[in-house]
């Protein structure tokens, strides 16, 4: 495999960022998970949008142009030959002196991650994922703004770990007013007498790309579809729900808290066909590589 740094590939072994770089002292950077299917790049310019107002509210001057990150993009798949894959595009502040002043810092990283990733069972797809609300809410929009796709992760992996420790893959994290916001990685739908619904961004959720494909997805397909602001009782008795996100895709949650979604705790029927829409777009739209 073969990793980008700055404008050059290096073997896996060989990709290295300074100790000394913000990134790893602390976080300070910006991320984007984003997906090949087919030879296509999903959403590219959606990516692009994304990480340039991270790196805006972050006050990270990136010295690259939407066009030359895309490129370079496309570039790491065709170098590992990919049809296929996960791809991590991570920016990180550069290399300062200790102690957290950005000024300190001059020269941002841009390292790029060509994959295959697999994040659940085939079976999960089928079956459906169950799931428990953790004590760790999302981050406060006063705090580090949940919009930001940034390196500092720890509020989300904190979450992980508390569902792992209850024996769960997956958890539900509701906002600092105890409103549903999302999952630990993923956004999250539900299905009510026939509607499609989310929470809005303003809930400290990510704006998702695959959250946006859904929504698209939803009035092509007649589906009716509203943002609003949900609690954890909405999810325990919604019809159906499913989670989003570049990694995972589409998938359905069939249980939350012990409680089983719908009458029988299995993936729902307009969680299906969202499931084959997506799959029928995500092969087909994009950027050719
Ligand atoms: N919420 C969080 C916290 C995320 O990190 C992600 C992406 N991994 C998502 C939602 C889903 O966003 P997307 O569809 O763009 O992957």
């Amino acid at each position: 495999m073969k990793v980008y740094i700055n404008g050059k590939f290096y073997d896996k072994d060989d990709a290295k960022v300074s100790v000394f770089d913000h990134g790893f002292l602390y976080g300070d950077g910006i991320f984007e998970g984003i997906r090949l299917y087919s030879g296509n790049v999903f959403r590219l310019p959606n990516h692009m949008d994304r990480l340039f107002r991270s790196a805006k509210a972050i006050a990270l001057d990136l010295p690259w142009t939407k066009q030359e990150i895309a490129d370079a993009v496309c570039a790491a798949c065709r170098e590992n030959k990919l049809t296929d894959a996960y791809i991590r595009l991570v920016i990180s502040r550069g290399k300062g002196a200790l102690g957290l002043s950005p000024l300190t810092c001059s020269d941002p990283q841009l390292v790029i991650i060509a994959d295959q990733i697999q994040l659940y069972k085939a079976e999960l797809y089928e079956n459906g994922l169950k799931a428990i609300t953790v004590p760790t809410r999302r981050n406060s929009p006063a705090a580090l703004p949940p919009m930001v796709k940034s390196l500092n992760y720890l509020n989300n992996i904190l979450a992980k770990i508390e569902a792992q420790n209850q024996g769960f893959s997956e958890c539900l994290l509701l906002n600092s007013e105890g409103y549903v916001a999302e999952c630990s990685g993923d956004n999250v739908f539900i299905v009510f007498e026939g509607k499609l619904i989310t929470p809005p961004i303003s809930c400290a959720s990510l704006g998702g790309i695959t959250r946006g494909a859904v929504i698209d997805l939803a009035k092509r397909l007649n589906i009716p579809f509203e943002e609003k602001v949900l609690t954890r009782f909405d999810i325990w008795t919604a019809d159906e729900c499913f989670l989003t996100g570049t990694a995972a895709k589409l998938i359905p949650l069939v249980e939350l808290d012990g409680r089983k979604i719908g009458e029988d705790g299995k993936p729902g029927q307009i969680t299906k066909t969202l499931i084959n829409a997506f799959n029928e777009i995500a092969s087909k739209e994009g950027v050719k590589i």
